[in-house]
């Protein structure tokens, strides 16, 4: 390709509304267009490095045998209602009416569309283990579309589904698939980690997550440092305290705290650790009205092990101050667990404390050394609360350590979820209809091309892997006066060195423009293309100057040699 035919829509300026530097990068890079809210198009150059991910993505499922298949992006709310996932999705499923009133909606995954394929054209045990899978696009009316690509609403995924007989090649399936994932974004370039994860809205219970490591990773990410332990925040298990609960040593006392109502407030009035405190919050029941979550005062509530608790209405919601108002008959800040006249919910670590300070349900004031058992009966004791660095991993090896990650693929087992509720069945060796099971593979295409650029920039532009670079050569002729002789000869070279790099295999970008050397350099370190080669008057015509964008080394390579340069770098292996 040569840029003065190529589309190149550089930018200098750093566009304001871009929060994340991939975004900014993929801006200025030209490689994306905002069409509206986390809508985007993808311009000639985005999309080379698109089809390179998706390229990866489909070598390594064809090579474990799955099959590609191209599913719909609209699909019958009949297959949602029974699946049972029209109601429970919420506001992220888009939602359409035709002309002839039938409802649809925009395919935020594939499950049920799969399930029915599965049901109408798989007859016997002898078809399985089956592994189907697509790379197309996904709509979520994400309720926060940000970063680009990062967060879109209409987004590049690679779905797979596979189909077994039973749990055991489930199983089997998943490991290969878990293997896979980890070879592609190895291929890729990228710095990625695979956690162990909840399977929120897809259902299923066996899942993990692959994140590339970044710092600006929306996912908290929770890693042993003894051990391979490594799971998301959201559903790290934090272990029940070792020991024995101390002994009560004082009496209970109320005490005014007047205007203070935040643990913060409380502990610096009365002159203790949060850690001596509780926190209870209301929430939502699923069979009462309300359910109370008490927690140790500097821990954090985790949502998601909160609202998988039989007794919390899922997706969890709180309680408004008016109806803690009316129901406990005190303001938020002034709530505690005893006399509480709903369900109690202790997380462990609050469970062993003795002497500790909460609210009394009534305003403006607390107890201080509350004990369980003798002041508030013990009712119900859980996990529902955020892992904390330091902890103890919970698989029993060291203490738990922090990273942040970006969220590009995840795996799950989903049994029989899907199988189950839509009736898939094939008939197994004893002539019997048996339910199918099922797993369900995800990759966020485009959501890669972002954090590859996450992983892999400088103040410059994006340095892409050699795997994703929309090009690998860049050849950039340093003509001053294109009309003088060696000037002419210059150019006559760079297009015979285009040809023959193309003609090997290299993708090529010749920049023939009439632009000044810093316009041309700067455009090329910014779109990240990873191997630069410079021709000039002064290299005269049996020289070139390479220079790769990951390093500031610029090197003389003879016009003879450079074929087998770029084989000793291993460019293309
Ligand atoms: P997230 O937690 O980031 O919202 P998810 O867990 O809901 O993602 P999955 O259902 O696991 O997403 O979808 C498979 C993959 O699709 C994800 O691992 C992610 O890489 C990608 N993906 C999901 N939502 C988006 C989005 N809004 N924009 C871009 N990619 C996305
Ligand atoms: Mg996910």
């Amino acid at each position: 390709m040569k840029t003065s035919r190529f589309l190149l829509s550089t930018i200098k300026e750093t566009p304001a509304d871009a929060e994340l530097i991939s975004h900014q990068l993929m801006l200025r890079a030209g490689m994306i267009r905002k069409l509206g809210a986390g809508i985007y198009t993808w311009l000639p150059l985005g999309l080379r490095v698109l089809k390179k991910v998706e390229k990866v993505v489909r070598e390594e499922m064809d090579r474990i045998g799955a099959q590609e298949i191209l599913m719909p992006s609209i699909q019958p709310a009949e297959l949602w209602h029974e699946s049972g996932r029209w109601a429970q999705y919420g506001a992220e499923l888009l939602r359409i009416t035709d002309r002839h009133h039938h409802e649809f909606c925009y395919g935020p995954t594939h499950e049920e569309v799969v399930t029915d394929l599965a049901r109408r054209e798989l007859r016997s045990y002898k078809q399985l283990p089956l592994i189907l899978y697509q790379i197309q696009t996904k709509f979520r009316d994400e309720i926060r579309p940000r970063f680009g690509v990062m967060r879109a609403r209409e987004f590049l995924m690679k779905d797979a589904y596979s189909f077994h007989e039973d749990d055991a090649s489930l199983k089997t399936t998943y490991d290969v698939m878990y293997e896979t994932y980890a070879r592609i974004f190895q291929r890729l370039g990228l710095n990625c980690r695979a956690v162990l994860a909840d399977s929120g809205t897809i259902g299923g219970k066996i899942t993990h997550e692959f994140h590339a490591l970044a710092e600006s990773g929306e996912s908290l990410l929770a890693y042993s440092d003894e051990s391979g332990y490594a799971a998301n925040v959201e559903t790290a298990e934090a272990l029940m305290p070792l020991g024995e609960r101390k002994p009560a040593t004082k009496k209970i006392t109320l005490v005014n705290t007047g205007s203070a109502h935040t643990i913060e407030e409380v502990c610096h009035l009365l002159k203790i650790d949060p850690k001596q405190t509780v926190k209870t919050l209301i929430v939502k029941g699923r069979e009462k009205p309300f359910v109370a979550l008490v927690l140790r005062g500097d821990h954090q509530l985790n949502e998601i092990k909160a609202a998988q608790l039989d007794a919390v209405a899922s997706p969890l919601a709180f309680a408004s101050e008016a109806d803690v108002l009316k129901t406990v008959g005190c303001p938020v800040g002034s709530i505690g667990p005893i006399d509480l006249n709903m369900p109690v919910i202790i997380d462990r670590s609050a469970s062993v404390l003795s002497d500790f300070v909460c609210g009394a349900n009534q305003a403006d004031h607390h107890y201080r050394d509350v004990n369980w058992e003798r002041d508030v009966a013990i009712e119900m004791i859980a996990d529902i609360r955020n892992i904390e660095a330091g902890d103890p991993s919970p698989d029993g090896k060291g203490h738990i350590r922090f990273a942040r990650g970006i969220e590009v693929g995840q795996v799950f087992q989903l049994g029989t979820r899907y199988s189950t509720s839509m009736n898939a069945t094939v008939l197994n060796e004893k002539g019997e209809m048996s339910t199918l099971f099922m797993g369900c593979y995800g990759i966020g295409v485009s959501r890669t091309v972002a954090a590859a650029i996450e992983q892999s920039h400088d103040e410059k532009g994006i340095i892409w892997p050699d795997a994703m670079a929309p090009f690998h050569i860049a050849i950039i002729p340093l003509i001053k006066d294109a009309q003088d002789e060696m000037s002419q000869k210059i150019k006559a070279l760079a297009e015979q060195l285009y040809e023959q790099l193309t003609k090997v295999g290299y993708e090529v970008l010749l920049d023939d423009r009439e632009e000044r050397p810093g316009v041309k350099f700067a455009d090329m370190d910014l779109i990240g293309i990873p191997h630069r080669l410079v021709l000039s008057p002064r290299l005269g015509l049996e020289q070139v100057e390479y220079k790769s964008r990951k390093s500031a080394d610029v090197t003389t390579v003879s016009m003879k040699q450079l074929i087998n340069f770029f084989k000793e770098i291993n460019l293309l292996d």
